[in-house]
Formats: structure tokens, sequence, C-alpha cells
């Protein structure tokens, strides 16, 4: 089978981490302060603050902003659950508002029309490696005096004309095992905020910056050596990684030209694709439904996924809850029963690509 997704450790990672376990410094320390300095370049931004994972990247970003009950932070409802929880934990409000059809991402405007009295915080999610529109979004947090989150746990470099994914806003990434870049378990806010970040890094620690001395009430969030260890030497090759998923995802779309009732996902002018998913739909004009494509590649040795199946309230768990308000969200419901992400990732052979655009092209003749 084909996989979806294929971890890659860059050459010389496990010298790196043989390294930290022989120094007797496994927790946070120097490794992790070279992984943030580095990290901070490819973003753009002054400051990178390492943490666990990407959920508490947004739990830590949405604290140190100083959100809580009687604020109302609006995203997208087509996302993974972790922005969905990041917010309830904090004990905010989450106000769904569409996505563009365009680039799968929280519309602007329909975020503008959803702004209220309570609302605090703008949190657009960069899906798929695709940037959301981010100078609409920056504009419109300036005007609005409203706080800018991005969710950019798929989306590391990626950008649109020259602003970066995570150097407008308050970035969170993730570097779970599955993610472009990766050490196993593990996150990082980015900000350019001096004050911010410092908040954010006296949090990650229990409120210390001096040893028992608490300056804010905090908890832990930190990254270990080990665990930057394995991404640092990642950031070297990171550049030639994003531009194979670019050559991957430049021929899937030319071998799936032209299948009536199949979209092949398009990029705004201006935007740099990360492609972290390569997302196909499969409209109502199509001789099948996505369901059936899924079952027809894995019958052909194609593993797909389905990000996501349901918009990210739409569970039982959800249902109710106080913290969840719902705009019209209409292209995202329809938008999740067409998506089907193909691999793209680096590990793909010329002969994987092929097989895809094969399989792919008789499932909608068969
Ligand atoms: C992966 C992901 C997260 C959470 O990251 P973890 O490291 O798994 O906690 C948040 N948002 C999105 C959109 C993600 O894809």
């Amino acid at each position: 089978m084909i996989p979806i997704t294929q971890v890659r450790l860059a050459a010389g990672t496990e010298e790196s981490v043989l390294a930290v376990m022989r120094s007797g410094h496994l927790a946070q320390g120097s490794v992790v302060a070279d992984f943030e300095e580095r990290f901070a370049d490819l973003v753009g931004s002054r400051h990178a603050v390492a943490v666990s994972n990407g959920t508490i990247a947004l739990v830590a970003a949405i604290q140190a902003l100083g959100l809580g009950p009687g604020d109302e932070v609006i995203t997208s409802p087509f996302t993974f659950v972790a922005t969905l929880n990041a917010i309830l934990a904090s004990g905010a409000t989450a106000r769904f508002a569409d996505i563009a059809e365009l680039d799968f991402n929280l519309d602007a405007s329909a975020a503008e029309a959803a702004i209220n009295p309570k609302t605090s915080a703008l949190l657009p999610v960069h899906l798929f490696g695709l940037c959301a529109d981010l100078p609409a979004f920056s504009a419109l947090s300036e005007r609005r005096c409203l706080a800018l989150v991005e969710d950019a746990a798929q989306a590391h470099g990626a950008s649109v004309d020259s602003l970066r994914a995570g150097s407008v806003g308050t970035g969170c990434f993730s570097f779970y095992a599955t993610k472009n870049l990766t050490t196993g378990e593990g996150g990082m806010v980015t900000t350019s905020d001096s004050a911010l970040a410092d908040r954010l890094r006296l949090i990650r620690n229990q409120g210390m910056r001096t040893r028992y001395e608490y300056e804010v009430a905090g908890n832990n969030y930190r990254l270990t050596d080990i665990q930057a260890a394995v991404g640092l030497p990642q950031l070297a090759t990171y550049a030639d990684l994003v531009k194979q998923r670019n050559e991957n995802a430049a021929r899937l779309t030319d071998g799936l030209a032209g299948i009536p009732g199949l979209l092949t996902p398009s990029v705004p002018t201006g935007r740099e694709h990360v492609w972290h998913q390569y997302t196909v739909r499969v409209t109502a004009d199509a001789r099948i439904d996505r369901d059936d494509l899924s079952v027809r590649l894995a019958a052909a040795g194609v593993t797909t996924g389905i990000y996501y199946p349901r918009l990210v309230f739409d569970y039982d768990c959800y249902a109710e809850h106080p913290g969840i308000v719902v705009e019209d969200v209409s292209t995202a419901r329809r938008v999740s029963a067409e998506v089907l992400s193909l691999p793209v990732h680096p590990g793909l052979t010329d002969q994987d690509i092929d097989t895809i655009i094969t399989a792919t092209r008789s499932a909608f003749e068969s």
C-alpha cells in the first residue's frame, strides 16, 4: 500500500539525539533554544517558544493573550478537533463562521460578519498547508482591534505574498509525527511581540523566571532536548522537502486534469503551498462519490484520508455545549462530504504517483 504519510527524519538525527542522551541533559535546554531560534527564522517571527504539542501551542497562545470566559473566538468549522478543544479549555466561546470554497479556510468576510461585541479574537486555520487569506485577516484584526491567532499546525513555511504563516498573528505549530516537520510530539508558538513571548515562556514553565519565584499561574508545557534534537536537523533540509511536495502535487494535478466531477486543489495567486495534504473534491457531478473513490483507491493499493469527515463541532459530546455558536457553515458542510486526501509526501516514487493517477482515473471510468 502507498501510505498517506511517512515519517522522514533528516540525516544526522541519530547522532543529534545520541549527543543529547549522552549529555545527561534530557529536558528543555540548549537544544530547545537552538530549535526555537532556527524555527523563528523559518517563520520570520522574532520569537519562537517551543511547547509540548500543537494543541498546547494553541492553549498557551490563547492563555497568554488573556482570552477566557466572556470572550468569543471566531474560527473555522473545517479543522482538526484541537482548534476547538483549545478554545473551550480557556473558557472562551468558539463561534464558527463559514469557509471559502477556494482554499478550504475560514472566509474573512464570513468571519467579519460574525463579529459581535463579545468577539476578542480571530483564529483562522491554515488547512492542508495552504494559508488562509492572511492579508485580509491581518487588516480585519487591526481594524476591529481583535487578537489574531493562526492555527499553522499544518503549514510550516507556507506564505501569502510576503506574509509567512505564523508571522502575522500568534502562530501555533505542531510537530506531531504526521506533520511536515516532526519531533514525534511537539509544538511551537511564534510571535514578534516580545511581551507576549515573555508571557508564553513564563506560562510554559510554571510561571517561573527564577526558580521558585512564581510570577503568574503557569503550567508545564515544555518540550525536551531529545525532541528538539529530532526536529533541529529537519530544518536544514525542509525547503527541499517542500519542493518535493510541490513537485508531487504538480504531477498529481497534471495527471488528474479533466475528470468530470473531480476538483483538484487550487493555489490562489501569491500563496506558497507546503502541501501537508493534497485534497481533491468529488462533486455531485461525478459518477462515483467520495467514499467510492476511497474504497477503489484502497483496492488499487493507494491509502487515502478523509480530513475531515464531519464539521468539528458535529459530535454528540459538543451538542448543546454552551461554548459553541454556529453561524451559516453550508460551504464547509458540503465540502466535508466531498474531500479526499491523496498521498503527496516526499517519500513517493514516480511510480507511486503514476499508480495514484491511473487508479483515480480508472475509478471514475468504471
Ligand atoms: C495537528 C493539529 C493540531 C494539534 O497538534 P498536536 O501536536 O497533535 O496537538 C492543531 N490544529 C490542527 C489544524 C492540526 O492539524
